[in-house]
């Protein structure tokens, strides 16, 4: 049990369900879980912290993070499939 990584596991918003796993990234090295978060990847966004990966958008530029729109896309593309598979 090492301090470092209790304290990022602390920080992660779905540290309950497990898999969590302690990690340095940004410009300024921010401790976050990178099982769980990512930090904000536009290159104007001046707030760059940690936030989930796949639901969140960044609180200060409000950009999707590049893991959350293939996700969307993905779904959408599952979804159209479905549909035209109804018919
Ligand atoms: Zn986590
Ligand atoms: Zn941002």
């Amino acid at each position: 049990m090492g301090k470092g990584a209790k304290s990022t596991v602390h920080h992660c918003p779905m540290k309950s369900k497990g898999g969590c796993r302690p990690a340095l990234g940004g410009p300024k090295n921010r401790r976050y879980c990178s099982t769980h978060q990512t930090f904000c990847a536009t290159p104007s966004c001046k707030h760059i912290f940690p936030f989930l990966k796949t639901t969140d958008v960044c609180n200060s530029c409000g950009s999707f993070h590049e893991d959350n729109i293939k996700a969307q896309k993905e779904k959408e593309a599952e979804e159209k499939y479905a549909n035209s598979k109804k018919k």
